[in-house]
């Protein structure tokens, strides 16, 4: 049992804000796509001495002294990363997905280079060129777009690639429902000379679970977050694959030029060892199910929300995360369906959808994934009830409008507030969510006063 004592006596504040964090993780569900729970010996990596060591460099040519037992969990990380998605080099020092990616960039491109990626609204992610990001200012970038159907739309990627001959392309995604056309992609990077990094943040774990396909024999290079569906803590790897290896002998040296002493300092030591904590458990058979029934509960979730009249991009899902298109109750909506969500525990973010008709800000989507519902034991029959309770409140504040006039925007959304504050339907669906959390506890080993 942990009971964080020594965090309570030092810190009123910290310790008050985990515990409310905690209550507020076991009475709601977590369920932004992103999002996951992960293992107490991951957090017990993570919470380690190990956060005091520095060690500049890599395992048996640093900078410093001292890191014979830093050498070991870096090389248990990297072996147990490249034994898993089947790549001949890693790299697990990237502080995070973002300078995981900077450093691909930094790898491979000069600053004015062209490179190509999935635009932010059409469910890309900020650092595969997005113009607000420095990778959209530093590079020239292209970006490409998903069909009025959903899906990725190779043709324009193929267009756009030929007439602009990219350094580099990235493909993944942050907002995606579909599987992610690696091989399509590969190929038309293959007929213009160009690298292409697969960013599989969003699906690392799906792909060690065998329930959805993997980027390495079409991908030069491999960029993945750890703390999505991986279920590790937050963190990033960059590996290379064997055709990285055959366009570039150098690459994988590049990479790692690249993340150390290119864009990085000191690596995080307790992130690496509870990096190699995740990917050892990611390595199990129980892993591989857990894989497959986090796609099985959002396809039942998607079937759901469906049958309740709520209508999703691209019509459903293929891997854990589902993407609800609010326009038929009008445009901008998001921040009401979210808010009432968070009002009855249930976690979501708001989000644009392709051809959004508002704003980043006041989106018309909400973003919903199963990773951490999963965690938690939950299953199809839990994702019926869940695919209702959503309908229930949609229905509850499909009334409102997001007005035109921006000024009016913020009395209106303070009215709403008040409004749904007060709701019984609300109320009842909070209660019902607090049931069904109740028969599904999270971090079981924690006890905070
Ligand atoms: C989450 C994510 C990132 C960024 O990761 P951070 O750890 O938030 O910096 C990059 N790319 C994709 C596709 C992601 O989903």
């Amino acid at each position: 049992m942990e009971r964080l004592e020594s965090l309570r006596d030092d810190d009123p504040v910290i310790y008050g804000t985990i515990r409310g964090e905690l209550n507020r993780r076991r009475t709601g569900l977590e369920m932004i796509p992103s999002e996951n729970h992960c293992s107490h010996a991951v957090r017990q990596a993570l919470g380690s001495i190990l956060t005091d060591k520095y060690s500049e460099g890599y395992a048996g040519k640093r900078y410093y002294g001292g890191n014979e037992f830093v050498d070991v969990a870096e090389r248990a990380a990297i072996e147990r990363a490249k034994a898993l998605f089947g790549v001949p080099h890693a790299n697990v020092q990237p502080y995070s997905g973002s300078p995981a990616n900077l450093a691909v960039y930094f790898a491979l491109c000069k600053p004015g280079d062209v490179i190509m990626g999935q635009s932010l609204p059409d469910g890309g992610h900020l650092t595969h060129g997005w113009k607000a990001s420095v990778t959209g200012q530093f590079f020239k970038s292209v970006q490409y777009h998903v069909r009025p159907d959903g899906y990725i739309d190779i043709d324009e990627v193929k267009k756009l690639a030929e007439e602009n001959r990219p350094k580099l392309i990235w493909v993944g995604a942050t907002a995606y429902p579909r599987g992610l056309p690696f091989e399509e992609l590969g190929g038309i990077a293959d007929s213009v000379g160009a690298y292409l990094a697969a960013d599989i943040s969003h699906v690392a774990g799906l792909i060690v679970g065998g329930v959805h396909r993997s980027p390495v024999p079409y991908a030069h290079i491999i960029t993945t977050t750890t703390h999505k569906t991986l279920r590790g803590p937050r963190g990033a790897l960059i590996m290379v694959t064997e055709k990285g290896m055959q366009k570039d002998p150098d690459l994988a040296d590049k990479v790692d030029k690249a993340v150390f002493p290119g864009l990085q300092g000191g690596p995080h030591d307790h992130q690496t060892a509870a990096i190699a904590v995740a990917l050892l458990e990611a390595s199990r058979p129980e892993f591989k199910e857990y894989a497959a029934q986090i796609v099985k509960n959002a396809k039942a979730l998607a079937a759901a929300l469906t049958e309740n009249g709520i209508r999703l991009v691209s019509g459903g899902t293929d891997n854990h995360l589902l993407l609800i298109d609010l326009t038929p109750f009008g445009k901008g909506n998001g921040v009401f369906v979210q808010e009432a969500l968070d009002q009855v525990g249930i976690t979501t973010n708001k989000n644009t959808i392709p051809n959004e008709p508002a704003s980043p800000f006041y989106p018309s989507g909400i973003r919903l994934g199963t990773a951490a519902i999963t965690t938690r034991g939950m299953r199809e029959g839990e994702m019926k009830l869940i695919g209702r309770m959503f309908a229930d409140v949609i229905s509850e504040v499909k009334g409102y409008q997001l007005p035109e006039d921006k000024k009016q925007r913020g009395e209106y959304l303070n009215k709403f507030r008040a409004e749904i504050s007060g709701s019984k339907r609300l109320a009842g669906i909070k209660g019902e969510v607090m049931a069904l959390c109740s028969r599904f506890p999270v971090y079981p080993e924690l006890e905070v006063e």
